[in-house]
């Protein structure tokens, strides 16, 4: 038996096009103003539908996030915050304060999550100040910014599933993306509710695509070097391997020139802890405690000496052996970016910002594995195999994604369980 689909209009999906864009002597892509026509991709949501297009889908189309941010994920946005007030030479405190009055209305289980919050994040960031006052760095300035550099690049344009390039709907019809399935195009209604010109791609018959992103900072060191700057946090600092295998660096130094900037001559990632240092813990006899494997600094095992009106004599020796220890909390890894990696790199994310383009409403498939682990949607996925009541939780549980109100929101963290 041989099942034959009815013509309905072919759409022929060129990958082709995305080869000539990486060269940018002969194609240069065009920096957008307005992105109301344009489909919106960005490099979290490409690592997004590379890993599971399930995700993908809760993430991108559903537009679904997490009720309460996981903890790092939030200290991350604060501590993100805080170092862009002292980029621009601001007092960070005030920044710290409104979150720390966010979090004195949260219900005590909530608090308990996030740890003793106000303490910690005053830590941490008094820490990375201290710890880089004199760094030497001038941040470079775009369109009046020192930091958080919004872009929207044009890397490609293709035809409008919605209308199949004619510009125009018919009230009614069935849904060309979805063929009547339900998808974010038609409200998950199968068919065109409102006929007339096109609303997705303002009656062109072709809709752009946009790569867009934001860049932390770019800053220039006492020799003249320009470097991208990604500030990152982690409960833990990251390994070697995360990073020759960033995709994020390698687009924002393609974007850099495009944007107003110098090329740079690599990128300096600005690992900060999310967790703060430990104060060593007070004994029965009164002394503070000496252990070897305590994850701490100076600073804080300091501190805390003087807290409890101790001795620093007596704790010389400990005292000795933390010096140097920020560098567990704080550190700055500096990586050329080698030119010839970017034009393979940029070609393999036009194409799948087109695959994602044709395809992003259709696949949901599931890549059930190891990410489920640190996947913000297991829940949900869960009872949607498990066949529970979906509505329920999605309502208890997720919220309309904040990530599309300030699309490169949660780009700058990255989480580790
Ligand atoms: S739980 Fe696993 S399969 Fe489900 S959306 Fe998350 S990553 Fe995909
Ligand atoms: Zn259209
Ligand atoms: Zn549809």
């Amino acid at each position: 038996m041989a099942f034959r689909r009815k013509p309905r209009g072919t759409i022929k999906i060129d990958f082709s096009a995305a080869v000539e864009l990486t060269q940018l002597k002969q194609v240069s892509p065009v920096t957008i103003k307005d992105l109301t026509h344009y489909v919106k991709i960005s490099n979290s949501r490409i690592k997004k539908w590379n890993s599971c297009k399930r995700a993908h889908h809760y993430a991108f189309n559903e537009k679904l996030e997490k009720k309460s941010p996981p903890s790092s994920l939030y200290k991350g946005k604060i501590i993100h915050e805080c170092i862009e007030d002292m980029i621009y030479g601001r007092d960070w405190r005030p920044t710290l304060q409104k979150y720390i009055d966010e979090y004195n209305k949260m219900f005590e289980e909530e608090k308990e999550q996030y740890g003793n919050l106000p303490e910690d994040l005053t830590t941490i960031l008094e820490g990375y100040e201290r710890m880089y006052k004199d760094d030497g760095l001038t941040y470079l300035e775009a369109n009046g910014k020192k930091a958080e550099h919004d872009f929207a690049i044009e890397i490609g344009q293709e035809p409008c599933l919605v209308c199949r390039g004619s510009g125009e709907v018919t009230a009614g019809a069935v849904c060309n993306v979805c063929k009547g399935e339900g998808c974010s195009y038609c409200n998950d209604l199968g068919q065109v509710s409102e006929g007339g010109t096109c609303s997705y791609c303002g009656g062109e018959g072709t809709r752009g695509i946009a790569l867009v992103g934001k860049i932390d900072a770019v800053a220039q060191d006492r020799n003249g070097r320009v470097w991208l700057v990604e500030h990152k946090s982690f409960k833990k600092l990251p390994d070697e391997d995360f990073r020759w295998t960033n995709q994020q660096a390698t687009i924002y130094a393609w974007v850099m020139p495009q944007i107003g900037f110098p090329k740079p001559d690599g990128v300096m990632w600005d690992y900060i802890r999310t967790k703060a240092p430990t104060k060593p813990e007070l004994l029965k006899s009164g002394a503070l405690s000496k252990r070897k494997n305590i994850d701490t600094t100076y600073e804080t095992y300091l501190k805390t000496i003087e807290e409890h009106g101790l001795d620093p004599a007596d704790y010389e020796d400990i005292l000795e052996n933390l010096k140097g220890n920020e560098h567990n909390f704080y550190r700055r890894i500096y990586l050329p970016i080698r030119e010839n990696i970017i034009e393979p790199v940029i070609r393999d994310v036009i194409n799948t910002a087109k695959e994602i383009y044709y395809l992003g409403e259709l696949l949901k498939t599931r890549n059930l594995g190891k990410d489920c682990k640190i996947c913000p949607f297991k829940q949900l996925c869960q009872v949607e195999i498990m066949g529970g009541d979906v509505e329920f939780i999605k309502k208890t549980q997720y919220r309309p994604s904040t990530y599309h109100v300030n699309v490169e929101e949660g780009e700058h963290v990255d989480e580790e369980e």
